[in-house]
C-alpha cells in the first residue's frame, strides 16, 4: 500500500472524530482498532484539544508509585509516570535503605530563571552593555508590569545581566533577565517578559533585538538532595557491604572521568526525576535540557561531562550520596494546573508547592542514581530489568495473562529472553497441556 499524502488541508480545524478518520482511512484499517486512543473517563477529549494540537486521543503511560520515601522528615508516596520496567521498584528499594538513616535531606534555591535577549548589529557592544546595565531599574520595572499576579505571589523580575560574545556573525549581545517564578515552572512568564523589553532594549542598544526566550540552563535555581545509604544495608548476593561501597565509588569515579558512562550515570538520575516531571504534569524536556547541560556546565576544564550526583563515605564506611541539578518545576501553571491526573497526583504526593516538589524530585533523583550504581557494582543491573522485560516479550509472544508467568519465568532460567524462544516456550506449554487452549 503506497502512503497517503499528508496534506490534509485544515486538519487542525476538524473534530477529534474526523481527525481519526482521516488517519484510520490512510492506514486501512477498522474503526475497532482505535480503540487504544479511547481516553479515559477522566480524561475528556475536549481538555486534551485545550492541551496541545491536532489531537485524535490519549496515550497512557503507566503510573506507579514509589513507597518508602522519606523527604526532610516528611513522608510521601510519590507518583512516577513511565514506560521503563524496574525504574519505580529501584526508587523505592533505595529509599527503604537511605530511611535507615533517616531519610533525604533536601533544599532549594530561590526559584530564579533566566530569560535571554539577544541583540545583534549593535555597533557599540561594550558601551551599550553599560547602558543597558544603568538602566536596570526602568527594565526590571516594564517586566515586572507584564506580571503583577506573580508579583503579588512573592515573585517577578529581580536583576539583570549582560554579555558580550564574539560570534561568527559579528559581536552578539546577551540580556539576562533574572526572574523569580514562585511556584510556576516559569517559562511562560518569563517569555513574556523578555519580549516586553525589546521596545527598551533596541533603543538603549542602537542594535536588533533578535530572540526573546527562557534558558533551560537554569544555574539559579537549583536543587540538591543527600542520604546516608548504611554499608550493612547493602550487602547481597555474596559480597559484604564493604565491598559494595567500594564498587559504587569506584563507579562513580568511573562517570567522573568517562563522558560516556557519565552520560548514562545522568540518565539514571532522570529516570526517577522525569518519571515524576511526567505524573505531575511537569515539562520534562525542560528538566532533561536543564539537566544534561548543567552536566556539561559544572564539567572541569578541559572535560565534557560530569555527574550531577557525588558518592564519599563517613568515617564508619556507610555510603554518603549528594545531587544538585536545576529543577525547574511547577505546581501552577502549564499541565500541572488542568491535567486531572498531574493534580491528582500532586495532591497524593502533598507538596506545599514548586519548591517542596523540587525537593522531592531532586531526592527521587539521587534515590534511583543509587539503586541503579548498586545494582551495577552488584550482580548487573540486567537481573531485576529482566524479570520484567521477560513479561512483555511473553505478552508480546502471544501470551495469555494466565500463561505469562510461566513463559517468563522459563526465559529467565533460559538467561534467554527473545520473542522467538517464548513463542517455543508458549507451544511447548501448550502443547503438553499445562496450558488451558
Ligand atoms: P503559566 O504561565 O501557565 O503560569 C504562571 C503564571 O501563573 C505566572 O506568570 C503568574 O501570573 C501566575 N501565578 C499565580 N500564582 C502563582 C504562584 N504562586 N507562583 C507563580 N506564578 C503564579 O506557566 P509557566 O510556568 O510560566 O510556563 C510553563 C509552560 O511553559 C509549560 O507548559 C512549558 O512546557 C512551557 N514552555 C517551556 C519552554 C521551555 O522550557 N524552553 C518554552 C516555552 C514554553
Amino acid at each position: 500500500m503506497s502512503p497517503a499524502s499528508t496534506e490534509v488541508k485544515g486538519f487542525y480545524r476538524r473534530s477529534v472524530e474526523e481527525r481519526r478518520e482521516v488517519l484510520r482511512e490512510a492506514s486501512g484499517l477498522a474503526s475497532s482498532d482505535l480503540a487504544p486512543w479511547q481516553p479515559g473517563p477522566g480524561l475528556p477529549s475536549g481538555l486534551l484539544e485545550r492541551m496541545i494540537e491536532n489531537v485524535v486521543g490519549a496515550f497512557a503511560l503507566p503510573l506507579g508509585f514509589a513507597t518508602h520515601f522519606k523527604v526532610n522528615g516528611v513522608d510521601r508516596f510519590v507518583p512516577m509516570a513511565l514506560e521503563e520496567p524496574s525504574v519505580v521498584a529501584a526508587a523505592s528499594n533505595a529509599a527503604r535503605i537511605a530511611r535507615l538513616r533517616g531519610g533525604f535531606s533536601a533544599q532549594v534555591t530561590p526559584p530564579v530563571m533566566i530569560g535571554q535577549v539577544s541583540l545583534v548589529g549593535v555597533p557599540d557592544p561594550h558601551a551599550a552593555r553599560l547602558r543597558i546595565l544603568a538602566a536596570r531599574e526602568e527594565l526590571l520595572k516594564i517586566a515586572n508590569e507584564k506580571d503583577p499576579l506573580l508579583n503579588r505571589v512573592g515573585g517577578g523580575a529581580r536583576d539583570l545581566e549582560v554579555h558580550l560574545r564574539s560570534t561568527a556573525r559579528g559581536p552578539l549581545l546577551v540580556v539576562h533577565l533574572l526572574v523569580d517564578v514562585r511556584d510556576a515552572m516559569g517559562a511562560n512568564a518569563v517569555n513574556t517578559m523578555a519580549e516586553a523589553l525589546a521596545g527598551e532594549l533596541t533603543r538603549l542598544s542602537g542594535g536588533r533585538v533578535n530572540l526573546r526566550i527562557i534558558s533551560n540552563l537554569a544555574i539559579h535555581r537549583l536543587a540538591r538532595a543527600s542520604a546516608t545509604f548504611p554499608r550493612e544495608a547493602l550487602e547481597g548476593e555474596g559480597r559484604t557491604g564493604a565491598d559494595v561501597v567500594e564498587g559504587i565509588l569506584d563507579a562513580y569515579e568511573f562517570a567522573r572521568n568517562d563522558p560516556f558512562r557519565c552520560s548514562t550515570h545522568n540518565k539514571g538520575i532522570m529516570n526517577g526525576i522525569s518519571a515524576v516531571a511526567i505524573a505531575t504534569g511537569n515539562d520534562f524536556r525542560a528538566l532533561e535540557a536543564g539537566a544534561h547541560s548543567y552536566a556539561a556546565f559544572k564539567a572541569p576544564p578541559g572535560g565534557i561531562l560530569s555527574p550531577l550526583s557525588t558518592y564519599e563515605t563517613t568515617p564508619q564506611g556507610d555510603l554518603v550520596g549528594t545531587l544538585e541539578l536545576p529543577l525547574a518545576v511547577g505546581t501552577i501553571g502549564g499541565a500541572a494546573a488542568v491535567h486531572p491526573a498531574a493534580k491528582l497526583n500532586l495532591k497524593i504526593l502533598g507538596v506545599s508547592g514548586a519548591r517542596e516538589l523540587a525537593e522531592v524530585m531532586a531526592a527521587v533523583g539521587l534515590a534511583q542514581n543509587f539503586a541503579a550504581l548498586r545494582a551495577l557494582a552488584n550482580e548487573g543491573i540486567q537481573k531485576g530489568h529482566m524479570a520484567l522485560h521477560a513479561r512483555n516479550v511473553a505478552v508480546t509472544a502471544g501470551a495469555r495473562p494466565d500463561e505469562v508467568d510461566r513463559v517468563a519465568t522459563r526465559l529467565v532460567q533460559e538467561h534467554v529472553i527473545r520473542q522467538d524462544r517464548a513463542r517455543e516456550v508458549l507451544e511447548d506449554l501448550r502443547r503438553a497441556g499445562s496450558s488451558s487452549p
